[in-house]
């Protein structure tokens, strides 16, 4: 609500006031978004959905799912109607639906194209779960779906609306730590047998696709540049039927227009808590942890002994909420996001570069 001190004065203690902040509220309510959850899985049941909850900007209308009671749980959880309960097969009927208006893609990896074009052409907007797709054919298909329908599309790379992510950019680009000279970061952990994270088919690659691709989006965002000449190298140590679709671990460098050179390593092999140190000429910005849920940590040093302590103040899934309330205000007053389908596309052409020079099919 925009009231200025002389509005606020001359409604004061009136029936005015309490009309205009009736109306307000009235406002605020009928600009909610309408979520649509696809896939009710870890990332959107353990994080988006409380999330919503926690925000202002939306709530939870519609459910997709394959599994009709895990859907009936989380629809009591969450006020949603039965009747907005809609299996992958009824997923078109979304179109009718006025109360939805943006849905959240939280399916395996080479699911995220089918689901964003789908959504498109029911006229919704989509925020599309990391990695963007497994092809840069499917990625470069969302964009046009989504142009074409006049919806936005946005890659939830929720790190880069994360408080400590930004201050680590601006430390990096303002000259703070001199010149940028190198990077390095891992991200990894060691993955269960089962998960369809192993499925080439579903995953579209190995943990590069899954949590290498933070290491990659870090090293663009804080340089601010586009990496290339890439060198990379596969392998896989662990021979118990884990890895027979996918590597186990990746290890790539990249250099950037600049000159900084990026070294990352990704693994489904050993815990290796995401971080990333970028060095610069008079200085160094550290995010260790980089990349988590919660618990996000800047140390940086200076020039002149002076340093920086940043740790994240938000719990988790604060992040999310975060996230979902700045697509809303992209809905809202029709500002294009700043990780759209673009900056999607530019990881998965990067992904595929770095595949093709470890020896492995590209995307
Ligand atoms: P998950 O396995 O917990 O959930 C996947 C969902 O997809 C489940 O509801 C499952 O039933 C459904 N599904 C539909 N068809 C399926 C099929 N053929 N095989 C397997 N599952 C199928 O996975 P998740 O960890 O929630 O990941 C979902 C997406 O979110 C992935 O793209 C992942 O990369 C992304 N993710 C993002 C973050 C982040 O921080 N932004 C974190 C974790 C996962």
């Amino acid at each position: 609500m925009n009231l200025n001190r002389r509005d606020f004065g001359r409604l004061a203690g009136s029936a005015a006031l309490a009309q205009a902040l009736h109306a307000a509220e009235a406002r605020a309510e009928s600009q909610t978004i309408g979520w649509c959850i696809v896939g009710l899985g870890r990332i959107s049941m353990d994080h988006f959905m409380p999330a919503l909850k926690m925000g202002k900007t939306g709530k939870v209308v519609a459910l997709v799912s394959g599994h009709r009671d895990k859907a009936e749980k989380q629809a009591e959880m969450y006020g949603v109607s039965t009747k907005a309960i809609y299996s992958y097969e009824e997923y078109d009927r979304i179109a009718a639906n006025k109360e939805i208006d943006a849905v959240y893609i939280a399916l395996p990896n080479s699911m995220h194209a089918e689901y964003t074009i789908r959504a498109a052409k029911a006229g919704k907007h989509v925020l599309c779960e990391k990695p963007m797709a497994t092809s840069i054919a499917d990625a470069k298909a969302m964009i046009e779906a989504c142009k074409t329908a006049g919806k936005k599309l946005m890659i939830a790379y929720r790190c880069q609306y994360e408080p400590v992510n930004l201050k680590a950019i601006e430390l990096c680009r303002s000259g703070a730590i001199g010149t940028l000279q190198a990077i390095e970061s891992g991200n990894g952990f060691n993955i269960r047998q089962g998960e369809w994270r192993l499925n080439r088919k579903l995953a579209g690659g190995g943990p590069l696709m899954d949590v290498g691709v933070y290491s990659l989006n870090a090293c663009r965002y804080l340089t601010g540049e586009e990496p290339h000449d890439i060198k990379a190298n596969a392998s896989t140590i662990d021979k118990d039927g884990r890895f027979n679709e996918v590597e186990e671990n990746l290890g790539w460098t990249m250099k950037f227009p600049s000159g900084v050179i990026a070294s990352c390593n990704t693994t489904y092999g050993a815990s290796m808590n995401g971080y990333i140190r970028v060095h610069g000429s008079k200085g160094v910005v550290m995010l260790d942890p980089g990349f988590g849920y919660q618990g996000i940590h800047l140390k940086a040093e200076l020039p002149n002994h002076q340093s920086v302590d940043m740790p994240e103040d938000a719990k988790d899934p604060e992040q999310f909420a975060v996230m979902a309330d700045y697509f809303a205000d992209c809905i809202r007053n029709n500002k294009e996001p700043k990780t759209d389908g673009e900056e999607g596309l530019r990881d998965t052409v990067l992904m595929s570069e770095i595949y093709k020079a470890a020896g492995l099919p590209g995307l």
